[in-house]
């Protein structure tokens, strides 16, 4: 007999796939909606996440002109070019590849966020967490992490840059105590294993960008490629294998809020009211 505790871990099972929809925003930039829409309108705490990527300067040249926020995050992480953050708080930035914009909304900000390149490629993702009823109104923030500020974990055939979240000692720059998110984006070689812990109970999903990689166990096992989206059921770690030359995925992960969700365009609140509340406090330049 041994003597060795054994820690029992439960894999996460795919519980349902979807691909993104396309979509315009801002002022005509075309993307894909893949949380946020009407196969998954959210996955509580996240509310949105956009897959933006075109080699094809009309597609983003328009950008996301002054617009406001109120009631939550946005993370944005840049794969290809460059785009420019401006907002009413006298906070300004240019995001370059491999960087990370997080913004807490808080109770108001107007930005805008522009292309910095009129030609070449635009790749990335922005996602939406929400923020907890006690927080939605706290005073606005601004962060910007580049490339270098990222810890980046690698073994064998895998890479993985932390963007929220720990693993093996490396903790992201990304962090919010209510929904204690998990952000990595992965790298894997074909028919390498990778498990990493996600805490049980939240919720969790993976995408795929380049590639194809499979989730779960042996039999159980789902496969997911390029362009899908699984959601993960619950238990306290993702396993994945990679199913092509060279996979590339985001893994996110949150604790759930389970509060109402009010919402209307930019605006995030916990009731209706607060959303007429949003748009009267704009109109006013209250943000
Ligand atoms: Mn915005």
């Amino acid at each position: 007999m041994n003597a060795q505790t054994q820690v029992s871990t439960t894999p996460r099972a795919v519980i349902q796939t979807l691909r993104g929809q396309p979509a315009s925003d801002g002022a005509g930039v075309k993307l894909t909606r893949v949380i946020g829409q009407p196969r998954l309108p959210d996955l509580d705490p996240f509310l949105l996440l956009d897959e933006f990527g075109t080699d094809k300067p009309e597609d983003y040249i328009a950008g996301f002109p002054e617009h406001p926020h109120r009631g939550f995050e946005t993370v944005t992480y840049m794969l290809d070019g460059r785009m420019r953050h401006k907002d009413n708080h006298g906070h300004e930035g240019v995001l370059e590849p491999g960087a990370v914009q997080w913004m807490t909304a808080g109770r108001g900000i107007v930005h805008s966020e522009m292309p910095e390149q009129r030609e070449g490629r635009m790749r990335g993702f922005q996602l939406w967490m929400n923020l907890p009823a006690k927080d939605k109104m706290n005073p606005p923030n601004y962060q910007e992490f580049g490339g270098e500020k990222l810890p980046l974990v690698e073994k064998p055939g895998v890479k993985v840059k932390v963007i929220a979240g720990s693993l093996d000692g490396a903790t992201g720059p990304v962090k919010q105590p209510a929904t204690d998110p998990i952000y990595m984006d992965i790298r894997l070689d074909a028919g390498v294993e990778f498990a990493l812990p996600v805490p049980a109970g939240h919720s969790a999903f993976v995408y795929v960008y380049e590639g194809s990689l499979s989730v779960g166990v042996e039999r159980d096992a789902a496969t997911i490629n390029a362009q899908e989206l699984a959601v993960l059921g619950d238990g306290s770690e993702v396993r994945l294998a990679g199913r092509s030359p060279q996979t590339r995925a985001i893994l996110v992960a949150g604790r759930p809020l389970r509060e109402p969700v009010a919402r209307y365009g930019p605006f995030v609140m916990n009731t209706r009211e607060e959303i007429m509340q949003a748009f009267t406090d704009y109109q006013a330049g209250r943000f």
